[in-house]
């Protein structure tokens, strides 16, 4: 039977749940382990698919097409286990659920109240799908004592009991703030943080104390006296310089050994660091630097682009290199200016995004990518732009635009049901914007000796999708005339997948996101090794080149 973890949060937001776990989820599997991870966010959206990465940070996408919280993107990135639509939940996902129940009659005229009906159904979720694990781990969005947690942190209560007690355990993460000041570790927060999650009925078993410095012996003990757990039980966690040192540090303060002594478990195999600190040693130690321009909307929030800022450092790690991003805000870039604001960059990039602001500087920006060779990749977004860039500039469709922007004559990029009669209509054109989208992993065809054909080295593959609009496959002929290779497609052929130009080093467009499954070791599996020698070519043959 699978044990259960839950990882709740006390005094502030943002102290690392999501990296706490999925450290916690490498050194289990590591120790011979079958582990899942979960995430219950207490937000009304019913998924984060429709809110804007300013207020949530990247939305991370699944193989099977789910739009989930960024944290999901730590779990797999550390655990390498590909997570599904059924590991994250949202407090709007159980209402809705609940709500439709309801109305179909389902609750045979009962009172529907949040005992027991919402607790009920996220205890669902909490077991659902759960067969060969042997430990879920489950961490619970948002902090102890907002009113949005607490059918949650009820629902984990009930379900301690119900699978007993000693098959579940309670990790509470907490901030131990240091006053200047007084030059002293405080911990009446986590003190106070505890007590809250105490009234509710649970008794933390384990509390990870996030600090910026060592917590003094005194400190913890006075944790430990006051939050009523052993001196063992409080696990430190000090700011590491790079987040692959995070499972190196829980390993050092012995969480994985306190976990598994305390569901009285012995570790299957011993624990392998040597992944990790062979990573944390290149990330801290590189000195060679390759600049990477990264223009777009959001640049100014750094987890907007979670995934994407992890699969360049992942890129580099395989190439001994540190990838410095010069986020440039596409909203402010002019095309003046772009010269300048560009210099000394080894490539462009221009990630997924959404939306007409901005569109003018990227556009200029790839004009600049194409004309004077640079190095240039667009994802999603970014190929669609790249695409307009192309219409308006080589095949003299000034007017060219994407529907996306509003209705026009000459959408190069628009709804595939604009153009496909009695092809299937793939995505609707209701208001609803939520779940519309070509979602998930989708297969791509690659066309022999393409550079995207070398850089994978197989004319098949698979990568997750997140869009609504598509390149308009009509036009197809008149871009090829112009020196434009349409190097990848759908099976059907109906869907341009990825774009390369035959007169230029390196330019290539997705409508893809590879972030999403870029990891920061690789193994045996043959995608991995293919992801490798992608980033490999990018940066070292030809990135270099234009240092
Ligand atoms: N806005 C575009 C679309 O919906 C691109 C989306 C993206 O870059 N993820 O097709």
């Amino acid at each position: 039977m699978a044990r259960y973890i839950f990882v709740t949060g006390g005094v502030v937001s943002s102290l690392g749940k999501g990296l706490s776990s999925a450290s916690l989820a490498y050194l289990l599997q590591s120790r011979g382990y079958k582990v899942r991870l979960r995430k219950l966010d207490p937000y009304l959206n019913v998924d984060p698919g429709t809110m804007s990465p300013f207020q949530h940070g990247e939305v991370f996408v699944t193989d099977d097409g789910a739009e989930t919280d960024l944290d999901l993107g730590h779990y797999e990135r550390f655990s390498g286990i590909s997570a599904k639509k059924s590991d994250n939940i949202t407090t709007g996902k159980i209402y809705s659920d609940v709500l439709k129940n309801e109305r179909e009659g389902k609750y045979l005229g009962k009172t529907v109240q949040v005992i027991p009906h919402i607790t009920n159904r996220i205890k669902d979720f909490i077991k659902k799908d759960v067969a060969k694990e042997d430990f879920v781990i489950c961490e619970i969005g948002g902090t102890v004592g907002d009113i949005e947690s607490l059918p949650f942190l009820e629902a984990i209560r009930q379900f301690s009991n119900e699978v007993k007690r000693k098959n579940t355990l309670f990790i509470h993460l907490t901030l131990v703030p240091y006053m200047k000041a007084s030059d002293e570790i405080k911990t009446k927060p986590t003190q106070h943080s505890v007590k809250e999650l105490r009234s509710i009925g649970i008794q933390p078993d384990i509390i990870i104390c996030r600090s910026e410095r060592t917590i003094p012996l005194d400190q913890r003990k006075k944790i430990s006296l006051f939050c009523n757990v052993s001196i063992e039980d409080v696990i430190e966690t000090v700011d590491v310089k790079t987040i692959y040192e995070a499972p190196i540090s829980f390993n050092k303060q012995k969480l994985d050994d306190r976990v598994l002594k305390y569901f009285k478990i012995k570790s299957r195999k011993k624990v392998n660091l040597k992944p990790w600190k062979k990573i944390t040693k290149l990330v801290l130690k590189t000195k060679n630097i390759v600049n990477i321009g990264i223009i777009g909307k959001y640049v100014e929030l750094k987890d907007a682009y979670k995934s994407l800022d992890e699969a360049l450092t992942h890129g580099g790690i395989a190439n001994n290199l540190k990838v410095n991003l010069l986020r440039i805000e596409s909203d402010k870039l002019k095309p003046n200016q772009i010269k300048e604001k560009l210099k000394g960059v080894s490539g462009i990039l221009i990630p997924g995004g959404f939306g007409k602001r901005g569109t003018e500087g990227k556009i200029a920006a790839i004009n600049f990518a194409r004309n004077n060779k640079v190095p240039f990749l667009g994802i999603c977004f970014g190929m669609q732009m790249a695409i307009i860039e192309f219409a308006r500039n080589k095949l003299n469709i000034k007017k060219a635009t994407s529907s996306e922007f509003g209705s026009s004559k000459v959408s190069v990029v628009g709804l595939m049901s604009e153009w496909t009669k009695d092809g299937k209509l793939m995505r609707g054109t209701d208001k609803n914007l939520g779940g519309t989208m070509r979602l998930g992993s989708y297969e791509a065809r690659l066309k022999k000796d393409t550079l995207i054909c070398k850089i994978y080295n197989t004319q098949k593959i698979n990568e997750r999708h997140r869009h609504r609009y598509e390149v308009n496959i009509n036009f197809r002929k008149e871009f090829e005339k112009k020196g434009m290779i349409f190097s990848g497609l759908s099976p059907d052929n109906k869907l341009p997948e990825i774009i390369e130009l035959n007169n230029h080093p390196w330019f290539i467009g997705v409508q893809f996101h590879p972030e999403f499954k870029s990891r920061p070791f690789f193994s045996h599996s043959s995608w991995l090794l293919n992801r490798v020698s992608c980033i490999k070519n990018y940066w070292e043959s030809e990135f270099r080149h234009y240092r």
